[in-house]
């Protein structure tokens, strides 16, 4: 699997470190122990198109929203993780 980073082009794999579900937010200060414990230990295991965070330790050091099918590894899109820079894949 290869990622195209919207900062340094295409790359392989290993320069990418996975992070996870990229849906989950952080709940409020005060939100109670049950949101916490969601939020640190619960994730749905998706079968298809979800979005994760990527972090480009390899190159630019950018922390990377990817949208990736889980079945087939085809990813559709990645932008940097705070919405900028977007760049289609094949694009
Ligand atoms: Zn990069």
């Amino acid at each position: 699997m290869r990622i195209v980073c919207p900062f340094c082009g295409e790359r392989e794999l290993g320069e990418f470190t996975y992070l996870g579900d990229a849906k989950p937010k952080r709940p409020a200060a005060h939100a109670g122990e049950d949101a916490v414990y969601e939020y640190v230990y619960l994730r749905d295991n998706v079968a298809g198109v979800m979005d994760e965070h990527w972090y480009h330790g390899g190159g630019c050091r950018a922390w990377l929203k990817v949208t990736r099918n889980t079945l087939t590894h085809e990813i559709s899109l990645v932008e940097a993780a705070a919405g900028a820079g977007a760049a289609k894949v094949g694009a």
